[in-house]
């Protein structure tokens, strides 16, 4: 026998009962994204690679080390997306969307070259909205409480909103050099990491997870207090809007988010249930980057959830009602007999024609009358549907009720798709 093809290493199959909870997470996350007025944009899932160098930055982990990156057979470089907001950018460019403010969604699979582990995958799945055009920090309080609403709508408990800003990139530049001057003073207590980061990103190592560091970091200049009054202003009006709307928030002076292109907010909701993956959503503000790939200065601000983590933590708390497969079947057609399995299937037809939501799964593949019954109980449907051949000389069919103790009876054949309505919108659902 020739071995067994598997998937991809960190890279998975999501199959029933699963796909029933990702589904009720979807229709969440589309009702808010509706609710706040925001349009679902569908973006490639292969970009040039030099998009992703030019906004997310050749020095990011992403870039220099969790990249997809192939050759086309022309030559060119192409790379899976690691991540939804450069194409977003891409895209709203390419087809001349800046001309007014937009707020946008997407949603689908990136991909990165990481160390596959509990809540990190190297195929995962994001949401992501992104808003072109409004300064805030109105729409930087919006964007953080649909994430708080969806949160409240899926029951989730215990998720913590930490908050920062980054100020400009003139403000950072500044504050980079107090930042490695107090590094400098410290090399020798600093990893390899965060000796390497010192020259290329010193900021990120603020964000290192090192627990050996974590003292020198909280004694280290904190950016906060190197800002100008308009950055501060944004981010006291970012703090007083989220208080007024009963967003509770920590003020993390080290969230400086992985990647280059954020100015100003950035914020990420974080729990503890998940071990050292504990970040379920991550967003910002990146007025630079627009202009960064070739278009006229506009500002934006969005962020990203990662749906795998969400699952987790559903599951960890124990969310029954979306995580429990809801039974997908309310009508199972039992056909006895060749006659019966030529009429069945244009009865079936008849029937959806008549009630096009009603799910009805039809007998597949004969078998004893039984063994048929036995399918029709272990599909869950509430009824099953009988049709041997005394029903269809009485041109009737049968109607068993599956989960109560009351007889079968029959439903003349004739206006069959009625008279199964009648009872359908009587609740058989
Ligand atoms: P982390 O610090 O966990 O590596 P990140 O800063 O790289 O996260 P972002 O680029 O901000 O993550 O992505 C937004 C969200 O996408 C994360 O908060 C997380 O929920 C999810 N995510 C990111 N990388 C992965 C991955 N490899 N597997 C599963 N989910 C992921
Ligand atoms: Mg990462």
């Amino acid at each position: 026998m020739k071995p067994l093809m598997q998937a991809v290493r960190g890279m998975h199959d999501i199959i029933p009962p699963q796909t029933f909870q990702w589904q009720r997470l979807e229709e969440a996350i589309h009702q808010i994204m509706d609710c706040y007025g925001y349009q679902e944009i569908r973006l490639p899932m292969v970009e040039a690679t030099e998009l992703f160098k030019r906004s997310i930055g050749e020095i990011t982990d992403i870039v220099s080390k969790e990249m997809y990156t192939f050759s086309d057979i022309n030559g060119d470089s192409l790379t899976l997306r690691p991540e939804g907001t450069a194409g977003c950018v891409r895209a709203v460019i390419n087809n001349g969307l800046l001309d007014v403010p937009r707020r946008l969604w997407y949603r689908g699979a990136m991909f990165r070259r990481e160390r596959p582990q509990k809540g990190r995958y190297r195929q995962f799945h994001q949401v992501g909205a992104e808003v072109f055009g409004l300064a805030g920090p109105d729409i930087d309080i919006e964007l953080i409480l649909m994430t708080a609403r969806l949160w409240k709508n899926l029951g989730l408990k215990n998720l913590q909103l930490q908050i920062n800003t980054l100020g400009t990139p003139e403000e950072r530049l500044n504050y980079r050099k107090i930042l490695v001057a107090y590094f400098q003073e410290h090399y020798s207590e600093l990893d390899a990491e965060s000796q390497q980061r010192l020259e290329h990103n010193p900021l990120r190592i603020l964000d290192s997870k090192n627990p050996n560091l974590q003292s020198l970091i909280a004694n280290a200049p904190q950016l906060i207090e190197h800002l100008g009054a308009q950055s501060r202003a944004h981010f006291t009006a970012l703090c007083e809007g989220l208080i007024s709307c009963n967003v509770n928030y920590t003020i993390n002076p080290h969230l400086v988010r992985g990647l280059d292109y954020y100015t100003l907010t950035v914020f990420e909701w974080v729990s503890d249930q998940l071990g050292t993956q504990g970040t379920v959503c991550a967003g910002g503000r990146y007025d630079g980057l627009v202009e960064q790939l070739g278009a006229r200065a506009t500002c934006a601000m969005g962020y990203a959830m990662g749906l795998e983590r969400i699952i987790a933590l559903l599951e960890q708390q124990d969310h029954d009602e979306l995580l429990e497969p809801s039974n997908n079947i309310d009508v199972y057609l039992v056909m006895v007999g060749t006659l019966a399995l030529e009429r069945g299937l244009v009865i079936a037809e008849q029937i959806r024609d008549a009630i096009p939501a009603l799910r009805l799964q039809i007998h597949c593949g004969g078998g004893s009358a039984k063994s048929q019954f036995k399918k029709a109980n272990r599909s869950g449907a509430r009824y099953a549907l009988v049709l041997g051949e005394g029903e269809i000389e009485r041109k009737v069919i049968g109607l068993k009720p599956l989960r109560t103790d009351e007889p079968q009876r029959d439903l003349p054949l004739e206006g069959i798709g009625a008279a199964l309505e009648e009872l359908y919108s009587d609740g058989l659902n």
